[in-house]
């Protein structure tokens, strides 16, 4: 009786910004996405939704630990 759907965080992610990546602003097929969290965990960053964001492997591999991507990349990878 209980058709408890939820959504993962990813499918969330999607429906509010689209598969695309937040940062380079490229979009690709929700599996070459990756959740990445704006403010890392390390700086104390929540695992909520709004922490959260769709980055590419490309932008998630150059960012490293730091608050932000070291630039606004323009293009798809
Ligand atoms: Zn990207």
């Amino acid at each position: 009786m209980s058709s408890k759907k939820q959504l993962s965080k990813k499918d969330q992610l999607i429906a509010l910004y689209e598969s695309c990546c937040w940062w380079c602003g490229c979009c690709l097929p929700p599996k070459k996405l990756t959740r990445e969290h704006l403010i890392p965990r390390s700086r104390g960053g929540s695992n909520s939704l709004e922490n959260l964001r769709l980055a590419c492997f490309q932008c998630n591999n150059s960012r490293g630990n730091s608050l932000y991507p070291p630039r606004w990349r323009k293009g798809c990878p």
